[in-house]
């Protein structure tokens, strides 16, 4: 099962699915990451804010991968936005992870009420000149959020990790992201489970003898999305894994397409200015 690479804005290739560790437990980290790079995963989200950084390194140098084989990518804690602030942070998560540079990192959140996340990202192009991370981006973006950036910056975030599931299409989003050369992330890309009850979805995964879990995840693989659903359960990583060996038609693409209502499930990033 080959995973296809997405080249970002910088040259970095990055796997197009990875699994995601939100929500996974500290002390269940390492050994869901082993299963994991066990099925074939080769790309790991995490974050400060998830406590298990620690847990993602420790699985990937036990799993006699070499660095070079695993793409990480953690992000910058909300109470950390400071200029100095977020330098030490992400000098902390490269310890904590156990690597000289993590691959990819994010600022999680705007946190548009706090302080001034321009002064926030101008830390991680600084850090990225001094080699601390291999790409730099940005999660929960708005448009606005990110014209700030390009017009006040010097570097163009990599990637914009943003809610995005078939009941939360986020198409004027992804718009903008693409014309910028920024790619979209799709956090929460199987709604968190809520799309396995769907009718609509499950109705053409019974048809093609697929779950609504590769129906989605196909789904946002074909728009040109990264994924990297979670789950701590070996059979679902492995059904999450297995979606290279079918395509959807546009058919099936429509019908996914028409479940979507607009709806979030996490917190609306304009006015999501909580520190932890
Ligand atoms: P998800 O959409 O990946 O859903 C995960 C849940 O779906 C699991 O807990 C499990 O209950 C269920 N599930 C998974 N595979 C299944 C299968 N094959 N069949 C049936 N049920 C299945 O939700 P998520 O964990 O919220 O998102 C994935 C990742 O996105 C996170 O782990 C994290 O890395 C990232 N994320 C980022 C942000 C952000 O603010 N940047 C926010 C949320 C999540």
């Amino acid at each position: 099962m080959t995973v296809p690479n997405i080249t970002l804005n910088n040259g970095v290739s990055i796997p197009q699915l990875g699994f995601g560790v939100w929500q996974v437990p500290p002390e269940d980290t390492r050994a869901a990451v082993a299963t994991a790079l066990e099925v074939g995963y080769r790309h790991i989200d995490t974050a400060e804010m998830y406590g298990n950084e620690k847990g993602v390194g420790e699985a990937i140098r036990e799993s006699g991968l070499s660095r070079d084989e695993v793409f990480i990518t953690s992000k910058l804690n909300n109470g950390f936005h400071a200029y100095d602030d977020a330098l030490k942070a992400l000098d902390k998560t490269n310890e904590d992870l156990g690597v000289e540079q993590v691959d990819l990192f994010l600022i999680h959140w705007p946190l548009p009420g706090v302080g001034d996340f321009v002064e926030t990202w101008k830390a991680l192009e600084k850090a990225y000149a001094d080699g601390k991370a291999r790409a730099i981006g940005v999660s929960n973006f708005q448009q606005a959020h990110l014209q700030r950036l390009l017009d006040e910056t010097e570097i163009v975030p990599a990637v914009n990790q943003i809610e995005v599931h078939p009941y939360f299409s986020q198409n004027a989003l992804r718009a903008f992201n693409s014309e910028h050369g920024i790619v979209t992330e799709a956090w929460s890309p199987l709604a968190q489970g809520k799309i396995v009850d769907d009718p609509a979805i499950t109705k053409i995964a019974e048809a093609k003898g697929r779950t609504p879990a590769q129906m989605t995840l196909r789904w946002h693989l074909q728009r040109g999305d990264i994924v990297f659903p979670k789950s701590v359960t070996r059979s679902r990583v492995e059904e999450n894994f297995h979606v290279f060996d079918f395509e959807l038609s546009d058919d099936e693409i429509a019908a996914i397409d028409a479940v979507n209502r607009d709806e979030r499930i996490g917190p609306d990033p304009d006015t999501f200015n909580w520190i932890p």
